[in-house]
This record gives structure tokens, C-alpha cells and sequence, in this order.
């Protein structure tokens, strides 16, 4: 039985084959579990929007497609397996998995706990590579991970673990620019879109104590945003309830990944304020000037956030327990929920149970 210890671990996945297939179970397997690694048995994978844009071939410029491609990097389980040099972790542990799974661990941003940045550019957990550049990455839609403990994240929680696993993406890339730009207590907070990252930006701004506006598309979607504690709810082409709130907001997170304009939201910053972009549309928006030097104002991007940050994110989260609003799938029906994820016909992030078979 100790050899078994030593080995490659077998694993199962879903995988799709090319832009229009479908996906199907797919046998592989991980790397044998080393001195720093932990094994973790995956409960739950959530459905982010770039799974979709991955699987489908959609960004073939920034992340070009290699297949059989196992997407997933909202990854939570619990640990049944450590290395012997691990210290963070025990068997039966509650840990997750973000969007990268190693990095170079030498240059600036590695060694300065933001290791998304990496200037070597990190491992992702799937669609790319590890730090050999030749072994593939296979992510969270499958039953098992092994992971090098310093890029897995211990979770605080117990009971239902679905609501948690979007934390580790749509969470973080929230979480991150909320704290660079010191929301709290006060801050009045501006959230573009109403989708997965959208109504965790929300609920984090909210235990935050920050005063809350959701900016929509969709008058349909005011009663859903006041039920996630939004405390006001504004159309944007609506021209006489945007005109009122110039100069006035600290902070706009804008989640939107559809082509739109962003000067109208640089228009209700104050002095000082920053719009902050974590969605990638396909056409660039045009930015004038003279909006950014009159009043002080920063644009600005995100990505994720360094393991420290991530981990200090899941411990806010559970003490101010907050967790993703979730409707959970079993593994057959990922094509159902990436079709209904483009229509925006979620509420508000699918997540597989990958204990379903
Ligand atoms: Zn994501
Ligand atoms: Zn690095």
C-alpha cells in the first residue's frame, strides 16, 4: 500500500474536445503527490464566464484553446492526502483552488505574495501549462487536484460548501479592488452588471459597510438586487436618474464584459474616485481626458488576487458569512448551464457537484 502512495493519481474529469462539443467524462491523471503538495477530492467546481470563452475558443488571442480542455478554477473539496513537508494543511481539511496553481516563485511580484502577476507568467489551472511549460493543466470539473500547498487556500467552513467555491474567482477579483481602494464604512460604491461578479461585489461592499448602487441594463432586475442588499438600483440609459449622481461615488466596479461605453461612469465618480474593470469586452471603449483630469479620477484594472489577499478574503467571508448565491448542477448538464450563463439566466453563479456522477 505504500507504493501506492508514490504513484501518479488517477483522476476523472469533463472534458470538451473542441469549441462546439460537448463535454464528456475524460480519464487522466494528476501528478503523484510530492513532499508540498496535498491531494484534494473536489466537492464542488463553480461555472465562471471564462470557462465558457475558454472551452468555446472565444479568446484566441489572450487564452487560445488546447483540448481536450477540463475548465474550472472555483475549486472547493476537502483534503485526503499531504505531503510529508506540509504544514498548512491535514487530511480532512476544507481547501480551495483559484485561478493559477504555481508561478516561478523568484521574480518581484512571486516573491512580493501577488503571484497572478508573475513575470514568467503563472501555471493556470487549466488551459495552460505547469511551470515546465509541457505538462497540461486539467481544472476543477473533475474529482481530483494535487496542488502545491502554498498555492491552495484553507477554507473556514463547514455544512454547505456550494455558495463557497465562487469565492475563489468571482470572490477575489471583487474582494481585491475593494480593499486597494480602501472601501468601507461610508464609501458610496457603484457595481456595473448583475451577474456573477456583480452580486459578489455586492454583498462584499455590503459587509463592508458601504452604501450600494447597482447599476443595470435590466429594470427587471431591481427586486433581485435589493434582495442581495443593494441600496439603490439605477438603469443606466436612464438619463434623468444617472444626471443626480455625478461627481458623487467613491468607487465603480464595472463586472460588464459586453462592448459598452465608460465615460458615463467616469461622469459619476467624485474626487479622487476610481472605476475599476475586471470584465474584457471585444472592442477597447474610448476614455477622454479631460474626465479623468477634472476631478483626480483613476481607471483602472484587476486581476484576482495574490494567495494572501485570497485568503484573506475567505476568512472575511466567513466571518461576515458571505457566500455566492448558487444553483447547483450535476456534471451532465454543463452545456445546459453555459448556454444559460451567456443569457445572463442564472442567479448567480452555476456550480457543479462533482460528488454527482
Ligand atoms: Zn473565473
Ligand atoms: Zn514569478
Amino acid at each position: 500500500m505504500i507504493a501506492a502512495e508514490t504513484k501518479a493519481v488517477a483522476a476523472r474529469g469533463y472534458a470538451t474536445y473542441g469549441p462546439a462539443a460537448k463535454f464528456g467524462p475524460f480519464d487522466f491523471s494528476r501528478r503523484e503527490v510530492g513532499p508540498n503538495d496535498i491531494l484534494i477530492d473536489i466537492q464542488y467546481c463553480g461555472i465562471c464566464h471564462s470557462d465558457i470563452h475558454q472551452a468555446r475558443n472565444e479568446w484566441p488571442d489572450l487564452m487560445p484553446a488546447t483540448y481536450p480542455m477540463v475548465p474550472g478554477h472555483e475549486i472547493i473539496g476537502s483534503v485526503s492526502q499531504a505531503g510529508d513537508a506540509v504544514t498548512k494543511f491535514k487530511v480532512g481539511d476544507i481547501a480551495g483552488i483559484g485561478c493559477f496553481v504555481d508561478s516561478c516563485r523568484e521574480c518581484a511580484p512571486c516573491t512580493g505574495g501577488i503571484k497572478q502577476y508573475c513575470l514568467q507568467l503563472a501555471a493556470y489551472t487549466y488551459n495552460g501549462t505547469e511551470m515546465d511549460r509541457v505538462t497540461p493543466t486539467y481544472g476543477g470539473y473533475s474529482n481530483k487536484y494535487v496542488i502545491d500547498e502554498g498555492y491552495a487556500l484553507k477554507v473556514k467552513a463547514d455544512g454547505d460548501l456550494s455558495g463557497v467555491a465562487p469565492l475563489l474567482c468571482a470572490g477575489i477579483t471583487t474582494y481585491s479592488p475593494l480593499k486597494r481602494f480602501n472601501v468601507g464604512v461610508g464609501s458610496k460604491v457603484g457595481v456595473v452588471g448583475l451577474g456573477g461578479l456583480g452580486h459578489m461585489a455586492v454583498k462584499l461592499a455590503k459587509a463592508m459597510g458601504a452604501d450600494v448602487t447597482i447599476f443595470s441594463t435590466s429594470p427587471g432586475k431591481e427586486e433581485a438586487a435589493k434582495k442581495l442588499g443593494a441600496d439603490h438600483f439605477v438603469i443606466t440609459r436612464d438619463a434623468k436618474a444617472m444626471e443626480p449622481l455625478r461627481n458623487s461615488f467613491n468607487f465603480i466596479i464595472d463586472t460588464v464584459s459586453a462592448d459598452h461605453e465608460l465615460m458615463p461612469y467616469i461622469g459619476l465618480l467624485g474626487y479622487g474616485g476610481a472605476l475599476v474593470v475586471v470584465g474584457i469586452p471585444p472592442s477597447p471603449a474610448m476614455i477622454h481626458q479631460g474626465g479623468l483630469i477634472m476631478g483626480n479620477r483613476i481607471v483602472a484594472g484587476s486581476l484576482i488576487g495574490g494567495i494572501p489577499e485570497t485568503q484573506e478574503m475567505l476568512d472575511f467571508c466567513a466571518e461576515h458569512n458571505v457566500t455566492a448565491d448558487v444553483e447547483v448542477i450535476t456534471p451532465d448538464r454543463i452545456e445546459e448551464a453555459y448556454d444559460r450563463t451567456v443569457k445572463a439566466d442564472v442567479r448567480y453563479r452555476f456550480v457543479i457537484d462533482m460528488s454527482a456522477k
